[in-house]
């Protein structure tokens, strides 16, 4: 195993990202066999338990209440929903369930409570569970680890100086301050981003300096492409090309050894051969389903059939971590705490935010 290192700095990260292809490919695909088996391939099913009218002005994203998408929005799913495709992904290959929902962040109470439910129903299919529901206190965290849940996702989405010109309604020190609450629980934590919103080169850097620095590192990275969607800020920025994409994750599994190297939105753009090179570069993680939240997602059957030409295999569930013991409902010691924690809320203006903002006022 290579022992992960916290003081990358953005030059040395550039000087990989930036290396002749054949030079970076190989050199990834290195650490990746000395740390992770390279015909190993572990399989998430995402699932969205509550979309769209999130009160945030993401840039990049279609569940934003403010831009008009056609998003269909919903509200909680029942823990029998949740349950009933829990079982129809563990049928099709997956080993993890990652709930989402579209709120700025969690808020203790019925809905919360309806979420522990769900995590505890599905660590007991004995599948990983994994949420994605906003910024949590540390309460929350233990709450969550204490109903079974396996990882929690909360993306940095870009580096600190980029972030500014994506999201005015957090900042990215709330993104860390969640991190570090997770941490605080036993519960995994899964944390990535996203490349293509019309970032630099030293912005992708500046976001795998911040994961890096994170001790430990992130056990799951999620590498995102952006998918433009239209009526949201970013709907005109054309996609990354392929190439963009293998220097990044072959980059992301040089700095982080260890870390599952998720290959997340945009894979319908990828041709097979793409991804087939995204893994040899050290992807070792995909979502499967036709759908990424609200974007499209390449079909399970396609996926499964890209593994078996490839040769990979979909990791079972708690290779890596064991599974989380359950406590159930009435037996837990923690209570909900209703806090109102004073996450930020920076406001300043973003251009393309307010003009997308302003275009769905007069279409509404
Ligand atoms: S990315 Fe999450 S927090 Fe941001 S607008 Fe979308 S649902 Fe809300």
């Amino acid at each position: 195993m290579s022992e992960a290192r916290h003081n990358w700095s953005k030059e040395e990260i550039l000087e990989i990202y930036n290396k002749p292809l054949m030079e970076l490919l190989y050199e990834a695909a290195t650490v990746h066999r000395k740390n992770h088996d390279p015909n190993t391939v572990q399989v998430s099913t995402l699932l969205s338990i509550k979309t769209g009218g999130c009160p945030e002005d993401c840039g990049y994203c279609p569940q934003a209440a403010r831009y008009h998408t056609d998003i269909k929005g919903n509200d909680l799913m029942a823990v029998s929903q949740v349950k009933a495709q829990a079982l129809r992904a563990k049928a099709s290959g997956s080993s993890r369930v990652c709930m989402g929902a579209a709120w700025r962040n969690v808020k203790d109470g019925p809905e919360f409570d309806q979420v522990l439910e769900m995590v505890r129903t599905i660590n007991k299919l004995d599948m990983e569970v994994c949420c994605t529901l906003g910024m949590i206190t540390e309460n929350q965290a233990k709450r969550l680890a204490e109903a079974g849940l396996y990882a929690y996702n909360h993306n940095l989405d870009t580096s600190e100086d980029y972030y500014k010109d994506v999201i005015s309604t957090r900042a990215f020190e709330d993104r860390l301050d969640t991190i570090e609450n997770v941490r605080k629980s036993n519960v995994t934590v899964c944390s990535g981003g996203i490349i293509g919103m019309g970032e630099a080169l030293e912005d992708r850097a500046g976001m795998l300096v911040a994961l890096t620095s994170l001790n430990p590192q992130p056990e799951s990275v999620p590498i995102n492409a952006l998918v433009a969607v239209e009526g949201t800020p970013m709907e005109d920025i054309e996609p990354i090309s392929i190439w963009e994409m293998i220097r990044m994750v072959a980059t992301t599994r040089i700095v982080m050894p260890e870390t599952q190297v998720r290959l997340s939105a945009g894979r319908t753009q990828m041709s097979r051969e793409g991804q087939a090179m995204c893994f040899f570069a050290g992807a070792n993680s995909i979502f499967a389903g036709d759908k990424l939240l609200t974007t499209p997602n390449p079909d399970v059957n396609e996926d499964m059939a890209m593994f078996k030409m490839l040769g990979l295999n979909p990791q079972k569930p708690f290779t890596k971590v064991s599974q989380p013991k359950t406590v159930e409902a009435t037996d837990s010691q923690l209570q909900a705490m209703g806090e109102k924690p004073k996450w930020s809320r920076p406001g300043h203006s973003i251009e393309r935010n307010e003009t997308a903002k302003q275009k769905a006022k007069i279409i509404d």
